[in-house]
Parts: structure tokens; sequence; C-alpha cells
């Protein structure tokens, strides 16, 4: 080889291993534009660079089938819900996107998580990367605006309980959360069912996804080995159904309760231990508990014992007697026989303190189908009351005319017609006042009280759906009823219960409600 070819091939040679260089540079150039682009989530030229460089790091094991854990949702509205898929095989990587049918019902907010925005339903499909698809099925109802959990129960600790914080609608899993305040005497799962762990009390509380709240308390008892239902006897009217009371010794309790009646023709139960007469005569209710233990109650149903009347005619008048402060064993009778000679019936709102003295007069006044309503324990007025006293007010005397005639007052009227807080506030019975005071306990003088009644016609006004407020207690009263029944019954007057005025002037008692007429 000549020195020329010898240099030629030295240049060659050295051109060469630059052109070598150059294309190492040219690939690294690409390589760091490529994996910068990645870096940036580029697409080039219509492919996803940074998936097609992850494909190449970690290569997509594919879906065989796509699954939605649930077929159908339902939410309520404004909820949020994050879907759940199931790829198979288990380890598939596949990815899917979600779009609905619908979104003013169902939006997809972000790769997987959903929400409802209206009421009305559609369906969300999931479509994985390789082509698969699924369809769940999604209903949007109305938000909760409140719920409803009762405020106390009680139950064994043996038992369990469920909390169903909005009765007959559901609002899909995890709706509502649930707390218990003290673990040791109960837990709770996320899908409200209480399980006890001692006895004791706690107090649950709910909390829905629109962040309404509700507390119940719970109080944990020793499981019942017996009870009694209405102290086994109970008289009920027609058509007017009234809740069974199970009776527990003091620190036994349980709630989950199953009621049968003996004859469905005479008296019917439902679930919550309501009986409803349905002819004159008499069945066997029985109740069994969670651990079948069982206890029994004779209903006598009564025509004369119906809350309201079937036979008033409603286009007469029709006034309402109310009797304050009894019952008094002295003047009430007297009362009782002015009312059965004009086929009237009145409202005795009973004072609690008095009736263990007066059971044979309050049962008289309920047997002959009078309305009993509650006048609180010891007509002490509600402003010298604490909010615990004025609660005790009210329970207490329940209670007293519960133990005597297997029901409780259904309406209260307030000691001095003073109302305060927790009478209204807590909404636990309909409140009546009166649209005519005979003050009657003022003059004491039975001419005066008929007066108030008389001269109301004199004026040529009339008494059609008023509440007339007296006292069975005053010695004057009695005469004047016997006169101011007579002075109606010849205007054609029908005197009755102020359950009944409000029914037949078309008016659903409200509980916190106060009445002083129905007009
Ligand atoms: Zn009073």
């Amino acid at each position: 080889m000549s020195k020329k070819h010898a240099a030629q091939a030295q240049t060659k040679k050295a051109k060469k291993q630059h052109r070598f260089a150059g294309i190492l540079l040219l690939i690294f150039v690409i390589i760091v534009a490529l994996l910068s682009a990645a870096w940036a989530g580029l697409t080039v030229a219509g492919f996803d660079v940074y998936r097609e460089v992850k494909n190449i790091l970690f290569p997509v094991i594919n879906a065989k089938a796509i699954k939605w854990e649930h077929n159908s949702i339902m939410l309520g509205n404004g909820q949020k819900y994050e879907a759940k898929l199931n790829l198979t095989p288990s380890n598939a990587t596949s990815e899917y996107t979600l779009t609905s049918t619908n979104e003013k019902v169902i939006e997809i907010v972000e790769d997987n998580l959903i929400k409802a925005k209206s009421v009305g339903s559609c369906t969300v499909k999931a479509t994985t990367e390789n082509g698969l698809s699924a369809y769940c099925d999604f209903t949007v109802s109305e938000a909760p605006d409140k719920l409803d959990v009762p405020s106390e129960v009680d139950m064994a600790v043996s038992e369990s309980y469920q909390i169903v914080p909005v009765e007959g609608k559901e609002y899909g899993d995890g709706s509502f959360t649930y707390t218990s305040s003290n673990e040791l005497v109960a837990t709770v799962n996320s899908k409200g069912l209480v399980t006890p762990v001692d006895m004791g009390e706690t107090t649950i509380t709910v909390k829905s996804y629109n962040n309404i709240k509700t507390q119940l308390k719970l109080n944990v008892g020793q499981t019942p080995i017996k009870f009694t239902l209405n102290n086994g006897k109970i008289g009920i009217g027609i058509d007017s159904p009234v809740q069974l009371q199970c009776e527990f010794e003091d620190g036994y309790g349980a709630n989950s309760r199953q009621y049968s009646s003996s004859d469905e023709k005479i008296v019917t139960v439902d679930e919550k231990g309501y009986v409803t007469g349905r002819h004159e005569g008499k069945a066997t209710i029985t109740c069994t508990l969670f651990n079948n233990i069982s206890a029994e109650c004779e209903v006598t149903v009564d025509d004369k014992l119906s809350k309201v009347r079937s036979h008033l005619d409603p286009s007469k008048p029709m006034v309402a007697l109310t009797f304050d402060d009894g019952p008094d064993g002295k003047n009430t009778q007297s009362v009782l026989n002015t009312l059965k000679k004009y086929d009237a019936r009145a409202t005795f709102f009973v004072v609690g303190s008095r009736l263990e003295k007066e059971k044979k007069m309050l049962k008289a006044e309920y047997e002959q189908g009078n309305e009993i309503g509650s006048h609180s324990w010891d007509h002490k007025y509600a402003g010298d009351l604490s909010t615990k006293q004025q609660r005790e007010e009210i329970t207490k005397t329940n209670e007293a005319v519960h133990d005597i005639l297997g029901i409780y007052p259904t309406l209260f009227r307030c000691p001095g017609g003073i109302s305060c807080d927790v009478y209204e506030k807590e909404g636990n019975i309909p409140i009546i006042q009166w649209s005519i005071d005979t003050r009657d306990w003022e003059t004491m003088n039975t001419s005066s009280t008929y007066k108030s009644i008389k001269k109301v016609f004199d004026k040529n006004e009339n008494l059609n759906g008023d509440i007339v407020l007296m006292h069975d207690i005053q010695d004057s009263t009695p005469p004047a009823v016997e006169k101011i029944c007579k002075l109606l019954d010849k205007k054609g007057y029908q005197m009755v219960t102020v359950s009944e005025l409000a029914y037949y002037n078309g008016v659903d008692l409200e509980n916190g409600k106060i009445y002083s007429s129905f007009y």
C-alpha cells in the first residue's frame, strides 16, 4: 500500500468513525427527546408517547373481562361514588374509561369518581383500552333532608339492632356514617347494625353524605326472661289505632318484637304494635321477643271507645267542651251523667298527680267514650320549670294514664294556658288551648258560668268550632254544665271531643302545634 493509499484509508476510517459518532449522537438526542416528551406527557403525531414508553417498560396485561361490582346503584342527589370494577384476570392492568348516558343525572368527575347531579336514572359504561365494556344502572333519588331515627331505643345485650335512618329509601353504599359514643356499651358498623357489648348507655350519631345529623340514645339492658303487654288488658274503639307497650322490669329491655292477633276480624296489629279495632268483640294479641319470650294482652273492642264517632253530622254545628284540673271524686261523676244524658262527649285534661287517688273516675271518663288529655303532673307553670322538669311533667302523666287505661293521652293542655319551649319545640303531643273561657274557676258561680255561653247566642254569634274551657273540680260547674248542655242541644249542637272537632274540620292534629279552635 502506497503512502497515498494509506492516507486515504486513514481518512476513510476517520470519516467512518465520525459518522458513527454522529449516528450515536442522533440516537442519543432522539432518546432524550422521546424521554423528555414522555416526561412531559406529549402526544406526538397521534400516538401517546408516555403510554408507548410505559408499555415498553411495563407491558400491559390485557383484561379478558370487566365487571361492575354491582349492576345497579342507588345514590342520593349530590352524593359521590367511587366506581368499583373488577378485571379478569385479577392482575390485568388494562385501563378503562367511564361514560355516562346522561351527564345531567350522573357526571364522571374524574377517572373513577362519579357524582349524582339530579334526580333520575341513567347508565354508566366502562370501556377498557382493548374494547371490553360493562354497564351499571344508576338511580338518583332526592337527597335526604331529615333523618328519622327513634330518639331512644331499649335493647337487650344479646340482640342486635338495625338503624334505618330514612324509612323506605336507600342512598347507596356508605351514604351514612355511624359512630357510637361509648364502644364499651355498643359498636355500630358502616351499615348501621348495632352490636351491644355490655349493659349501659351510648349515643349513636348518624350522619348523611350531605351532612344531616341525628342522634339515637341506646339503652342496653339485660335479656328479659318475662314482661307484660299493657298490663294484659286494654279497651279500644273501632278504627282508632292504639300502640301497645311492652313493660319490662328495670334494667331489662328488648327491641325486636313480633305481634300476632288471635282474631283479625276483631283486632289487627301491625309490626310496631299498633292495634286497630275492626269489630266489637275480644281478641288476644301476642308479642314475642327475639329470644322467644312472649306476653299477651286481651283487647276488648267497643265502639263506645272510638276516638272519633263516625255517625256525627258535619253539616250540623259542633263544639268541644273541655274540663281541666280533675278528675274529681266529688264533681266529675255529675258532669259525666250530664254528658251521657245529651249523648255528648268531652275532653278531660287530667292532672297526673291526682290519678292514683282518682283511678275509678279516670276509668269512668274514658269508658264513657270521652277523650283523655294531659294537663301536666302537678299543674306547675312551665315558666317555673327547667327543661328536664317540663319533660317529666309530660312523661310522668303519660305513664300514670297508661298504667290505668292502657292508652296514652293524645293531647296536652299547658297549666294556666302558659305554653313553653319544651312543650312546643320537642313536639311530642298537640297542644290544645281554648277559644271560650267560662271563667268558672274565678267566679265559682253556676249562673255566670252558664251566662258565659248564653251571651254568645245573645250576641247572635255561634259556638261552631269553639273549644270551651271549664273545670270539673269546681262545685259550681256541674250544675252549669247541665244548663249549658241543655242549651247547646236545643240549638242543634253536637258536643264532641277535641279530636272529633279537629277530624270533622279536616285538621290532622300535629305534635307541638297549638290549637285553640277549629273554624
Ligand atoms: Zn288548669
